[in-house]
């Protein structure tokens, strides 16, 4: 299928930076850049910044995400957001797996699938990360690592509901490092992962899921990486918090 009818993503993640004030001020910054973009623009922000950036993109082609959510509906977990919150307070998107909440807070293949499931069930729109250690893509195992990463996410996600899951290939070795995969490293496995897809669905969920690229993507190689034909937009870190930088990745995805 040709890439030109996927929906391209490009996504902010802003990890633990803004204030609200701060969000209300760099989101005021980013509309107008990306007011024409026929790409769909997302800010995933943290939580407490949620209520700012949903009003400052309110009427605007910019979409609110949120970095994270819990796989239960309530309970006992202190510190924690459901999916449900996140759809109540107006949210659409939400980021799972990322890997520095696998690194840093002991998320697992299965919580991840937990907490997608979560999130589908509340309405949301899940940007799925996935992505090998340096460790493991020396050790030539990036194809298992990813492909297991992806299938056990996936477990009990239909066909029908693949609609509101954003594949993220995300290196971990790229990743707030500067080092960037090359475009064809990128594409390699954004291709595996589309197997992965079709072997587990069908070929025409693998023609229509949009894959994403996302480790140190920035206003300079943003255009070879998504001028790929199986990288369909980026999720991007340390250059979604410049307004200029973000516009000009959102640009590179529009052509
Ligand atoms: C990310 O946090 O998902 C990311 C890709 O970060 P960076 O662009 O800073 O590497």
């Amino acid at each position: 299928m040709n890439k030109q009818l996927r929906k391209a993503v490009i996504a902010g993640n802003w990890k633990m930076n803004k204030t609200p004030a701060e969000a209300t001020e760099l989101l005021g910054n980013i509309v107008p850049l990306v007011k024409d973009a026929k790409v769909e623009v997302i800010a995933c922000v943290p939580y407490v910044d949620l209520y700012a950036a949903l009003e400052a993109t309110k009427g605007t082609n910019v979409k609110i995400g949120a970095e994270n959510c819990h796989w239960a509906k309530s309970g006992a977990f202190t510190g924690e957001i459901s999916a449900d919150m996140l759809a109540a307070v107006g949210v659409n998107y939400v980021i799972i797996g990322h890997s520095e909440r696998r690194q840093y807070f002991g998320e697992t293949d299965k919580t991840v699938n937990m907490r997608t499931r979560a999130a589908l069930d509340a309405g949301l729109t899940v940007i799925l990360c996935v992505g090998e250690y340096l460790e493991q893509r020396e050790q030539g195992v990036t194809a298992e690592v990813v492909s297991s990463q992806t299938k056990i996410a996936l477990q009990g996600v239909s066909e029908d509901e693949l609609s509101r899951i954003i594949i993220a290939y995300e290196p971990v070795w790229a990743i707030g490092t500067g080092k960037t995969a090359t475009a064809q490293q990128a594409n390699e496995v954004c291709a595996l992962i589309r197997k992965v897809i079709a072997d587990l669905y069908s070929k025409e969920a693998a023609d229509g899921i949009t894959i994403q690229y996302g480790g140190s993507m920035n206003a300079k190689n943003a255009e070879e990486l998504l001028d790929q034909p199986d990288v369909d937009g980026g999720l991007i870190g340390g250059a979604s918090l410049k307004a200029e930088d973000f516009s000009v990745i959102v640009k590179a995805a529009d052509r």
